[in-house]
């Protein structure tokens, strides 16, 4: 082919004012309501993005049925998809290498804020955890540089996908299951802060464990002491790191399945914990009642605002257990309590955590306001991809 070649033309998709202020003001994603028009551009491929004027506002993926129709990957054009793909791997690889100590798992690519919106990396050891969640990613001609890209830098022994149905549903995507891209390991071992767990790919919650959590783990273990209570631990990620520094632990979740790993990774680690199946809410209540104290609590449940209109009741949710979490505490007690619903906002649970404590008649001083680890970047103009809140606080 001669060097004349022209790059492919791409189609043009026009925004409204409001879309373009949008992108102008930092944001990245345009909903469908803004766009004046996308006649004839075809699902999930790269398009220029323009005001209603015709001026070019970047290059975009495109979904045709998302309520994100666009999602911006740069303010220039883009002329070669897959070389701009290979770079976005690498520079989110060279980000995290500063700081990616001590652990083989970690978040290698996190969608919009690597810059690669729709695409989710999580490394585990030698097995490489995938998600797709756009159009535009789960065209065959992005998996397979996707795929090669992240072999050539990564070396997994596999790569494994999993697949969110509900995603291709509203993507519009033909189903499919989760499973192996490439290799045949689909279990292994990884350590993070010198603790081992369990890793089996095709099982398990998230891509198979909340790698968000790493640093907090690591934080909450330099206060922990006495007797812990680890509240919805799944596979005892917090409880594995409180029990070389508390005499007692104790972790509670409602899935078996999740205790059962859990179990796993105490013999893994050689760590003697109990594990009760239950509900939180429920043995909280009991356990307030029976006037059951502690010195450590961890609080880590699963989002409780999944939309805007859950946060009344979420927030009710939050209350309760904290209450009675502070009034379980021993004095000089750590509090280390988390969300990870992005409709709750940092300032929505500090607040609800001072009026808990004041119910509880308790003292508490914040010792650490922490967020996700550090893989999992924050993208500021786009607050969607901050969501997780971990308060670390010491009563009196
Ligand atoms: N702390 C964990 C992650 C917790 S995810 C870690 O660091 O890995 C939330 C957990 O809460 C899940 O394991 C889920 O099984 C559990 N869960 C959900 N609802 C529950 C309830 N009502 N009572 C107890 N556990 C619950």
């Amino acid at each position: 082919m001669s060097k004349m070649n022209k790059a492919p033309e791409i189609s043009t998709v026009k925004v409204s004012p409001r879309g373009a202020a949008r992108l102008k003001d930092g944001h990245v994603w345009v909903y469908r309501s803004d766009i004046v028009s996308a006649d004839g551009v075809p699902p999930g491929s790269l398009v220029s993005v323009t005001d209603h004027r015709g001026q070019i506002l970047g290059t975009a993926l495109y979904s045709s049925s998302s309520q994100i129709a666009i999602r911006l990957i740069s303010r220039e054009p883009v002329h070669d998809f897959p070389a701009f793909l290979r770079q976005r791997i690498n520079d989110a690889i060279a980000y995290r290498e500063p700081f990616i100590q001590d652990t083989n798992a970690y978040r290698v690519i996190f969608s919009e804020a690597d810059f690669l919106p729709g695409l989710i990396v999580d490394r585990y050891n030698d097995i490489l955890s995938m998600q797709i969640l756009t159009q535009a990613m789960d065209a065959e001609s992005v998996r397979e540089t996707l795929l090669t890209e992240l072999a050539e830098k990564l070396h997994p022994d596999s790569v494994v996908e999993r697949v969110d149905p509900r995603v291709r549903q509203l993507e519009e995507l033909p189903p499919r299951a989760s499973g192996l891209l490439q290799g045949e390991k689909t279990s292994t071992i990884f350590s993070m802060n010198g603790v081992q767990f369990n890793f089996d790919a095709l099982q398990g919650q998230k891509t198979g464990a909340f790698l968000d959590q790493r640093e907090n783990y690591a934080a909450a273990a330099q206060y922990a002491h006495g007797e812990a209570l680890d509240v919805f631990c799944y596979h005892g990620g917090f409880a594995l790191h409180l029990a070389p520094r508390c005499s007692h632990v104790t972790g509670v979740d409602s899935s078996r399945p999740a205790l059962e790993v859990a179990d796993q990774n105490a013999s893994l680690n050689h760590r003697d914990i109990e594990w009760i199946e239950a509900s939180a809410f429920d043995l909280l209540k009991d356990y307030a009642h029976s006037g059951q104290q502690y010195d450590t609590i961890v609080l880590d449940p699963p989002a409780f605002a999944k939309t805007k209109r859950d946060l009344d009741a979420a927030m009710r949710g939050y209350k309760e257990l904290n209450l009675r979490a502070l009034k379980m505490l021993r004095p000089g007690g750590v509090l280390v309590t988390c969300s990870c619903s992005y409709h709750v906002s940092q300032n929505d649970f500090l607040e609800m955590l001072a009026d808990a404590a004041k119910d509880a008649h308790r003292s508490l001083r914040l010792t650490e306001v922490r967020g996700a680890a550090r893989d999992h970047p924050l993208l500021l103009n786009l607050p969607e991809s901050g969501y997780l809140k971990c308060v670390i606080a010491t009563v009196t």
